[in-house]
């Protein structure tokens, strides 16, 4: 007999529940495989609890029940914490955020060695070379002595990116990475991130770029008001999905 292959998911939600204070349930039963490699765009209407769910991911939230693994770690509720564990989970995880949120003061090169330096102990030289070829993986190794706000919006996400990548994370976390650029900006971002998704790095992207969800995405998970509504392949979802909540919100986005 052949050992088996290791088909355990990378990321595992197993009936997590999130509330905000004491009455606002924000996740519900979030039951939620998600494979190594695999590339899920996670979409829903504002308010869903997309944003929560993926920072849960890299423990950036915490939960009330329920149970959460993370590329082998697991986290506990709240109460139960285990800071290494969090920090180790931090490891395996990058996060791209909306705005960008660069350090202002330090050039490109510096806000990417950062962490590597301080958090991870890599060495200055090594930090920096690794930095840069980061850099050229999103195509702006050019800009890399510049400071953040030289940049344009789309130059400064490429950067953030980048700087995910610094830590080699074998899980990308998006959340709406391109909603605060301005419109001819987007392609840029998304055609890194389409490249990034081929290399067959796990991703779990928040984001209403349909065409990026329907060309790179090997699933889409629809959410509305803390549930997990369905979840499909893109065709599927695009053609026909099964829900009328998910149908009005794709009508919504037309
Ligand atoms: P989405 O990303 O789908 O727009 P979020 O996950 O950001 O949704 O938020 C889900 C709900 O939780 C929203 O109603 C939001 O106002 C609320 N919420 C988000 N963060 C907090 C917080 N720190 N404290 C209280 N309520 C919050
Ligand atoms: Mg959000």
């Amino acid at each position: 007999m052949t050992a088996p292959a290791n088909t355990a998911p990378l990321i595992h939600f197993q009936q997590l529940n999130k509330w905000f204070g004491s009455d606002f349930h924000v996740l519900r039963d979030i039951d939620l495989d998600i494979a190594r490699g695999e590339r899920v765009v996670v979409c829903g209407p504002s308010g869903s609890g997309k944003s929560t769910l993926i920072r849960c991911i890299n423990a950036l939230e915490s939960f009330q029940q329920g149970g959460l693994l993370v590329a082998g770690v697991r986290l506990y509720p709240e109460g139960q914490e285990d800071e290494r564990a969090i920090a180790q989970v931090r490891r395996h995880v990058g996060m791209v955020f909306q705005q960008f949120n660069l350090f202002p003061h330090l050039s490109v090169l510096d806000n990417l060695t950062l962490g590597p330096i301080h958090a991870a102990k890599v060495p200055h030289a090594q930090a920096q070379a690794h930095a840069l070829a980061q850099l050229e993986r999103v195509h702006i190794a050019d800009q890399a002595y510049k400071f953040p706000l030289q940049l344009s919006g789309g130059q400064q996400q490429r950067v953030a990116i980048a700087r995910a990548l610094c830590l080699s994370p074998e899980i990308l976390l998006f959340d709406e990475p391109t909603s605060a650029l301005d419109p001819e900006m987007v392609h840029e971002v998304l055609d890194v991130m389409t490249a990034l998704a081929r290399q067959g790095i796990t991703m779990v992207c928040v984001t209403h770029e349909m065409d990026f969800a329907r060309s790179v995405a090997d699933r889409v998970v629809f959410m509305d008001q803390g549930q997990i509504i369905e979840q499909a392949a893109p065709e599927a979802f695009f053609a026909r999905p099964a829900t009328e909540r998910a149908q009005q919100f794709l009508d919504k986005l037309i």
